[in-house]
C-alpha cells in the first residue's frame, strides 16, 4: 500500500473519506513531515527487539515507520471515530495491536504483561498537549520497566523536563523525572510541521529510565511531598516554601534541616538537584517522626 500520510491532501482526504474532522478537545495535530517522523522512530529506543507503546496514534502515521521498526507496536487511541482509520492504514502490519482507550484509564500492566515477558518495551509518542504532565507522571509512576520513553511535547515543556538545577527552566517536574530516568532533547520541530498547526512549537524528549534508581529516599511519597512543597512558593526561600508546606514543623526545626544538609539559609528551592532533595526528604522524615 503506499499512502503518503504525510501529504497533507491526503490527510485531508482520509479524514473526509472515513467522515471525521479534527478533535481539538483530544489534541489532534498530525505531524506531516516525514523526516521528522522517521527521526523519532529512528531514536526513540535501544533497538529492534522493542515493543513500543504507542499513545494517541491517530491516522498511524509513527505508527506505520514503529511497525517497520521494532518487534511490536501497542497504540491506544481515545478517538472511537480513527479507529477503522486505523484499520485501514495499518491493516498490513500483522504486529501493531491498536487498543481504542483513554491511556489514564487503561490498565498499562495487564496491557503489557505478555509484551515484557519477551522484551524491552518503551513508549514513543507524539503526546496530546492538554495531557503532557499526567501522561508523563502515569507512565513513570507506573513501575513499569520502560526502557525508554520518547514523547513529543510543547517545546516549553521540553525546556523544563531537560533543565539543569538553578536554570529558570527548572521546576517540580523536572526534579521528579530525574528521581526516575535522565531526559536529554532530541530536537525541536516547527508549529508548521503538523496539520492542524498548533500554537507553539514542539520538541522530542527522551527519557532513559533507570533500570536501578540511583537515589533511595526513606519515604518516596515525602521526597515527593518535598519537592512540590519546595517549588510550591517560588519566589520564597526554601526555608518559608518547606514552613508552608509542612505547616506541623517549626521554622527552626526545618532551618536546621536545611542547614544540616549543607545549603545556606537563604537557598531557593530551585538550587537543588534531585539527590539533595532525597537527604532534605530524609531528615524531613526524622522530623516528622519526631513530632508528637
Ligand atoms: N501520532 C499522531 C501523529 O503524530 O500524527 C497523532 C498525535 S496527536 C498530537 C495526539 C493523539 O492522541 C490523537 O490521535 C488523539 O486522539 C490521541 N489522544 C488524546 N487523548 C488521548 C488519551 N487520553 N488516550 C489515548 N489517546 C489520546
Amino acid at each position: 500500500m503506499s499512502m503518503n500520510l504525510c501529504d497533507i491532501k491526503t490527510v485531508r482526504q482520509l479524514m473526509a473519506s472515513f467522515h471525521l474532522s479534527f478533535r481539538k478537545e483530544f489534541g489532534q495535530n498530525f505531524l506531516t513531515d516525514h523526516s521528522v517522523v522517521e527521526g523519532i522512530a529512528d531514536e526513540c529506543c535501544s533497538g529492534q527487539d522493542n515493543t513500543i507503546l504507542e499513545i494517541g496514534p491517530g491516522m498511524g502515521t509513527l505508527t506505520v515507520e514503529l511497525a517497520q521498526r521494532y518487534r511490536n507496536v501497542v497504540a491506544l487511541e481515545i478517538d472511537k471515530g480513527l479507529i477503522p482509520l486505523l484499520s485501514f492504514t495499518l491493516g498490513e502490519f500483522r504486529n501493531v495491536k491498536v487498543i481504542n482507550e483513554d491511556v489514564m484509564q487503561a490498565d498499562l500492566d495487564a496491557i503489557l504483561a505478555p509484551y515484557l515477558e519477551s522484551g524491552p518495551v518503551s513508549v514513543c509518542a507524539n503526546l496530546p498537549y492538554y495531557i503532557t504532565t499526567p501522561i508523563l507522571m502515569k507512565l513513570l509512576e507506573s513501575g513499569i520497566p520502560f526502557e525508554h520513553i520518547t514523547v513529543m511535547i510543547q517545546a516549553e515543556v521540553a525546556d523544563r523536563l531537560c533543565a539543569k538545577a538553578g536554570s529558570k527552566e527548572y521546576g517540580a517536574i523536572t526534579a521528579v523525572l530525574a528521581y526516575y530516568g535522565v531526559a536529554e532533547p532530541l530536537f525541536r520541530v516547527s508549529a508548521d510541521r503538523f496539520v492542524p498547526a498548533p500554537k507553539v512549537d514542539s520538541a522530542v524528549v527522551r527519557i532513559r529510565l533507570h533500570t536501578e534508581k540511583p537515589y533511595r529516599p526513606m519515604s518516596e511519597e515525602l521526597l515527593f511531598r518535598t519537592i512540590k512543597a519546595a517549588f510550591g512558593q517560588r519566589r520564597k526561600t526554601l526555608l518559608n516554601a518547606l514552613s508552608a508546606g509542612f505547616p506541623a514543623l517549626s521554622k527552626e526545626a526545618l532551618a536546621d534541616a536545611i542547614t544540616s544538609c549543607g545549603h545556606d539559609l537563604n537557598v531557593r528551592g530551585e538550587r537543588l538537584d534531585i539527590a539533595q532533595f532525597v537527604a532534605l526528604s530524609d531528615r524531613i522524615l526524622d522530623l516528622l517522626e519526631a513530632t508528637p
